[in-house]
């Protein structure tokens, strides 16, 4: 008989599996000695707080208990329920690698320091309903099989799920993540999965203001498997993961001006804040983006926010060195004109420039009743014919010049025929254009 293998852990003899060098603790045996494992657990548990690689082949009940020491269950395996309800781990924890064959319950639970569930593994239901994690809770590369909750828990510094995968999905209704960072980056999503926040507003958001959120590369299978609700997503980023199938549902995006001069504002990605801020700016990512959001929301048929989302995907595409010198004049032509088609006030201002710009052109130039010769030296700018002063009659002149209705009771002057082809060209587009976005805005 020697010592255990994990002598330094356990501090026992390989009594009960001499064969594999490990004591009652470590046997992997799942159908060792119950009540010798029991005994052996309670004198183990009044002196240590480490539990590396133990097995526990019942079911373990750890409710209530409060750890005053960081206490560590890497590399363990719980073959039955672990239930660690409501306890208290005042020095932090750590699970990494921890294996839970049957239901993991941690609700009510109190994380004091950091926790750290790197690599585990929940065979089973989990809950952390109603947990607080006080320090950071890091539960990287973690595999969910059946569905776990989040409901209710409070992330108060940071709250990292990267890389892990949530089989049957997840709950995270009325979680909030109220410091620091949450990450969901290259998280696999393939069971419908809830970020909702808490149905109190007084109690905060899922994600507080300044909170920094990551769902980049995120697989979502199927496409609409996971859901925000009520979230604010202001500081949220999306890179490289397919928006088109998500359900987005009352959700607040980041507010971005409609140009740098405007104080109106549009539905922005958090992503094209980030690109300001880079060195290398990936806009054709963005615009993807864009592209899949636009496409989302007009099948929620939101068609003002998915016009928000069709200027930002033109906006990227303009900004994008790789586009052709050709297309980003048009671009940039149309968006100075209507905001890609989804503003009506420009047009109809540009339309306005035009009328008055037109009209005085034509008494610059110069400008006849048709049928009449032109009298000698008059002041065209305060001439009157006919009783109606000759400026009435230019404007009108320009109006109908402009929407195409031919006036022939004047006729324009040397380069005055000039201004009324450019007129003839560019008044009926800029109308165009203003019909077009106000239909736009106000599609149903
Ligand atoms: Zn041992």
């Amino acid at each position: 008989m020697s010592n255990c293998k994990h002598f330094a852990i356990c501090g026992l003899t390989d009594e009960a599996d001499p064969e594999a060098g490990l004591c009652i603790l470590h046997s992997q045996k799942p159908d060792k000695a119950q009540e010798a494992f029991r005994k052996a657990l309670d004198s183990h548990r009044a002196k240590s707080v480490d539990y590396r690689l133990v097995l526990f082949p019942t079911t373990i009940f750890f409710g209530n208990t409060v750890f005053e020491k960081r206490c560590n269950f890497s590399g363990a395996v719980f073959s039955e329920i672990a239930d660690f309800a409501s306890a208290t781990f005042s020095g932090g924890a750590d699970f990494n690698g921890t294996s839970f064959k049957e239901g993991a319950v941690f609700h009510n639970a109190v994380f004091d320091g950091d926790v750290h569930f790197t690599m585990s593994m929940f065979t089973e239901r989990a809950s952390f309903f109603d947990v607080s994690f006080h320090g950071e809770a890091q539960f990287y590369s973690v595999t969910f099989t059946k569905e776990v909750s989040f409901a209710g828990a409070s992330f108060k510094k940071s709250g990292s799920f990267a890389g892990s995968t949530f089989h049957m999905g997840g709950d995270f209704t009325g979680a909030r993540f109220e410091q620091g960072d949450a990450t969901f980056t290259g998280s696999s999503f393939l069971g419908r999965t809830r970020f909702s926040s808490p149905p109190d507003e007084s109690v905060g958001l899922l994600f507080a203001k300044d909170v920094e959120v990551a769902f980049r590369r995120v697989r979502v299978d199927p496409p609409d498997a996971l859901e925000f609700i009520g979230v604010d997503l202001s500081k949220c980023s999306f890179w490289e993961t397919d928006l088109r199938g998500m359900r987005f549902l009352g959700v607040q995006w980041v507010r971005m001006p409609w140009t740098r001069l405007s104080k109106g504002w549009r539905n922005g990605i958090y992503d094209e804040v980030l690109l300001r801020a880079q060195e290398i700016k990936p806009y054709a990512k963005v615009e993807t983006l864009y592209r899949q959001l636009k496409k989302n929301y007009e099948e929620q048929r939101d068609y003002e926010r998915a016009g928000d989302f069709h200027y930002g995907e033109k906006e990227m595409r303009l900004r994008n060195p790789k586009t052709s010198p050709g297309l980003r004049l048009f671009l940039w032509l149309y968006k100075c004109a209507s905001g890609y088609g989804e503003r009506w006030l420009p047009p109809i201002v540009w339309s306005l420039c035009l009328l008055l710009l037109g009209s005085a052109g034509y008494l610059y130039c110069g400008l006849r009743v048709a049928g009449r010769l032109l009298p000698f030296e008059w002041d065209m700018w305060n001439a009157v014919v006919d009783g109606v002063p000759m400026w009435v009659r230019s404007l009108l002149f320009s109006l109908r010049t402009m929407t195409l209705l031919k006036p022939d009771d004047m006729v324009p002057l040397g380069w005055g025929s000039v201004v009324q082809t450019v007129q003839n060209l560019l008044g009926p587009i800029l109308l165009g254009l203003a019909a077009l976005a106000i239909r736009q805005r106000l599609r149903r």
